[in-house]
Formats: structure tokens, C-alpha cells, sequence
């Protein structure tokens, strides 16, 4: 690796703010970046040739010795594990410790998803995440990859720190606010972090931070949990935010225990990870509760008119089928907008169906079907949901050159296949739909999904 050039402002600030140590810091920033991933439930079996090495606070993080190449891997896009910085599944051990499963969750500043992977799997059946992203051309890639994840429990949502604040008052037991920040814990991988950073960007960050959490703060219970969190050093905006939500919010910050063999800083608030004593890229988080009192829960607003269309006689026809394609039918609320079937948890359909009315909802469930003349056809995220009943189609397995060739949505040559939609799978794991008309099979992996440039 290449010396990479630091900025000279950024060298000076962190020797005030580190002393000697800062000299530490500032060589393993010299240092190659550390690849790790976090597996999916999907997944039973590592199946990585390099070696591996645990990620000591997620049970299911490693590190990898050497990066492959990710795109070549069809697991990689069946949603089996995720390319995760390994500092932030640091989060585990808050929601560990202080967060029911049972709890309804924002993660605010969403995209690209890895959090809120973490968090939706932590929740499993039992909980709600609202995945947000206020960046329109983030949204798609946060929505692909909560599809491949496969966990029925996450609505994904376009909306403003504001709009939260003001039309989910005193809705959420958690919010994780993962702040757009200056980004110097992850300069010895992103060259763009490191050309925009200046003491005046730092100073601008700390100010939008303060903006989002106040912004954000009204659709937090009494008594709720925060979680903020950064991948910068510096502490304007780390430990002076915390401190200020502390005084201006009276939210109480909170200790979150670890081991001490694991290399984490402590703060005057909040938790450090250095690359020179964590395996990992820079990181910081504060867990904080806000201050309990009287308060008037929740109550979704009936003032919105609701697009969505509940089921209709016609569209009644289909619902056996639909029924057919889950494990676990009773657990799925399904509705129809358009001609598009969708299954989210009938434990919050409820909730559900009036928040999807007052937010700007990208995905309020999984895509099941769509209906196509007099038939439903199935979707492709619905081949991701982990309570997908596999044998409601023929599956084929394809070799790791086959699945290439379909994730590429080249034309497929399935010798032997039966007639009709198939699901292609790649080592046990489904991948998606294809449709043998005879004389061809018809890849319908979504183009906009595909691999494009290896
Ligand atoms: N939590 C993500 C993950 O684990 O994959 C990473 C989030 S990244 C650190 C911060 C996100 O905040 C970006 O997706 C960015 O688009 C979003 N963002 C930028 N400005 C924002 C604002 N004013 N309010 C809320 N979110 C904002």
C-alpha cells in the first residue's frame, strides 16, 4: 500500500486531541484496511477460502485475510452474509443489553444497510425496523439490500429527520442515528473522505448532527434508546454532541460493557475503536436514554388518505397461492397495491398500514407477487424471504458458472428442467426465478440487480 497523504490540519487536531498516541493513529492509518463480514441466518456454513478469524463483540462477524472478489461469490447476492466494517457490529452488544426484541426500531440514516441488517436480525420475528434514507439515489441500493437480506421485519422509507419528529411522536423504542459525518475513521480506505475533509467540514457536520437529533428526537419514546454513532475521531462531533444531548435533551447517557481484551477506548462519553488497538476501521458510539415522564403514546393518524387497497374479491382468488409460498402464512399480513401483492408481519399490521399512509414508504413489506392477466406471478425478493416455502416450485441447482451466467441475465440452458417458473438455488440458497417455455428458459433475475462490468 502507498503512503497515503493525511491532511495536515487532521494530523495537528488529532495530536491535541491524542497527545503522543496520536502518532499510533496516525501510522495505522498507514495500514491496510481490514475486510470482514457478517453472516446471514441464511447461511449456515462459512464457506470462505481464506482464513477467518472471529470478530470478538458479533457472533456472527469474521475477519477475512484477504478481500475477495465479492461480486464473484452468487452467495454474496443471495443476501448470505454482508461486507461489514467490523467496529460497527459494536451495536450487538447495546441492543444486547438494553433492547427488547419485542421493540419497534428507526434506523435513521440508513443506506447502504448495514445496520440495519444487524438490527433486523436482532428483532427476528418478534420486532418492526424502519430502515430510512433521506438521499433519493441511496434508497435503491438500502431497499436491494434489505430484500437480500430476507427478514420480513423491515419497511424501508424515504423521509426527512423532521417528518419522523413530527408524524411519529413517541413511537420508537429505539432510534439509531449512524450520522453523515467527516469520516476520518475510514480515511485509509476512501480517498473522497479524505480530500473533503477540512476543519470547516468537521464544524459542519457537528452542526447537521445536532440538527438530525433534534429533528429526530420527538419520535423517540420517554424512556426510549438512542444510539449514536459515527465512523470519525474527532470529538466535536462525537463526545460534545453527546454532551450536548445530554444538557439540551436531558437524555442520560448509558454504560455498555465489554471485554477489555477487546481494545475499545473509552471516552469522556461514549466508546472509541482506533485501527491501532481494534481490528477495524475508526468508530464511535454513545448509547443514551431519554428522560422518562408522562406521555401521550402513539395513536396513527387518520388524517392522511391511505393509497392502499385491501383485498379484494378478485384479488381473493390468489390468496391461497400466495398463502402456498410461505412457511408461515398466519404470521403475514398480504394487500394488494396495484397489481402488486406484498407480505409484511401481522403483528404490526396495524401500525403498519398507518404508517405506510403518513411516510413516504419505498417498501412496506416483501413482494410476493404480481398479477399478470389470470395468473400471479411470483417476485423475486420473494425468493430472498427467509420464509419462503422453497417446494412451492421446482428448484434447480445450478453450478457456481451457471449462477454466474444468470446473475449476469444471460440466456440460461437448463437441460432436463420441467416446463413452467423454476427456482434456480446455488448451494442450498435460492437465488431466483426462471421460467422454462420449452424451446428456452426465461432469466428473470431483476436486470436492475444484475452484475454488469466482471
Ligand atoms: N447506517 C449506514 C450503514 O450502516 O450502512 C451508513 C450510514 S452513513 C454513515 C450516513 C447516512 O446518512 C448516509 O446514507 C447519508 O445519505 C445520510 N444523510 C445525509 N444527510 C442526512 C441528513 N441531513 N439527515 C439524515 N440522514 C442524512
Amino acid at each position: 500500500m502507498h503512503p497515503i497523504m493525511l491532511p495536515v490540519d487532521f494530523i495537528d487536531s488529532m495530536r491535541q486531541q491524542m497527545g503522543a498516541e496520536a502518532e499510533l493513529l496516525l501510522q495505522a492509518l498507514q495500514t491496510e484496511p481490514v475486510t470482514s463480514i457478517r453472516l446471514n441466518s441464511k447461511l449456515d456454513v462459512l464457506t470462505f477460502d481464506c482464513d477467518t478469524d472471529e470478530v470478538p463483540w458479533h457472533v456472527d462477524g469474521y475477519y477475512l485475510s484477504e478481500r475477495p472478489q465479492f461480486t464473484l461469490d452468487p452467495l454474496f447476492h443471495a443476501g448470505c452474509y454482508y461486507v461489514q466494517e467490523a467496529s460497527s457490529m459494536f451495536i450487538q452488544q447495546v441492543l444486547e443489553q438494553y433492547l427488547d426484541p419485542s421493540s419497534v426500531v428507526l434506523d435513521l440514516c440508513a443506506a447502504p444497510g448495514g445496520k440495519s441488517t444487524l438490527i433486523s436480525e436482532y428483532l427476528g420475528s418478534e420486532g418492526l425496523l424502519l430502515s430510512n434514507e433521506v438521499v433519493r439515489q441511496r434508497v435503491f441500493i438500502l431497499s436491494e439490500n434489505i430484500q437480500k437480506w430476507g427478514n420480513g421485519n423491515t419497511i424501508v422509507t424515504h423521509n426527512t429527520p423532521a417528518e419522523y419528529g413530527e408524524r411519529c411522536t413517541n413511537l420508537f423504542d429505539c432510534i439509531l442515528v449512524d450520522a453523515p459525518c467527516s469520516g476520518e475513521g475510514m480515511f485509509r480506505k476512501d480517498e473522497q473522505a479524505r480530500s473533503e475533509w477540512s476543519p470547516a467540514a468537521v464544524r459542519k457536520c457537528a452542526e447537521r448532527q445536532r440538527a438530525i437529533l433534534m429533528d429526530v428526537w420527538d419520535a423517540l419514546k420517554p424512556g426510549g434508546l438512542i444510539i449514536y454513532s459515527t465512523c470519525t475521531f474527532n470529538t466535536e462531533e462525537n463526545e460534545k454532541n453527546v454532551e450536548w444531548m445530554a444538557e439540551s435533551l436531558g437524555a442520560e447517557v448509558l454504560p455498555v460493557e465489554y471485554d477489555k481484551s477487546w481494545g475499545i477506548t473509552e471516552g469522556t462519553v461514549g466508546y472509541h475503536f482506533y485501527p491501532h488497538r481494534t481490528k477495524g476501521e475508526g468508530f464511535y458510539l454513545c448509547a443514551l436514554r431519554k428522560h422518562d415522564e408522562e406521555y401521550k403514546p402513539f395513536s396513527p393518524s387518520a388524517s392522511r388518505h391511505s393509497s392502499v387497497r385491501p383485498l379484494t374479491t378478485t384479488n381473493n382468488q390468489y390468496l391461497a397461492t400466495l398463502r402456498s409460498w410461505l412457511q408461515h402464512p398466519d404470521d403475514w399480513a398480504i394487500r394488494y397495491t396495484d397489481r402488486f401483492a406484498t407480505a409484511y408481519p401481522m403483528r404490526y399490521k396495524e401500525l403498519i398500514d398507518s404508517l405506510s399512509s403518513s411516510l413516504t414508504c419505498i417498501s412496506t413489506g416483501f413482494g410476493l407477487g404480481e398479477e399478470r392477466g389470470r395468473t400471479i406471478a411470483p417476485q423475486h425478493s420473494l425468493s430472498m424471504l427467509k420464509d419462503f416455502h422453497k417446494e412451492a416450485f421446482p428448484n434447480v441447482a445450478l453450478t457456481r458458472d451457471q449462477a454466474l451466467s444468470y446473475l449476469r441475465t444471460e440466456a440460461l440452458n437448463l437441460s432436463g428442467a420441467p416446463l413452467g417458473l423454476l427456482l434456480l438455488t446455488y448451494e442450498g440458497v435460492p437465488l431466483g426465478f426462471a421460467k422454462n417455455v420449452g424451446t428456452r428458459q426465461n432469466n428473470l433475475y431483476p436486470h436492475e440487480w444484475r452484475i454488469r462490468h466482471l
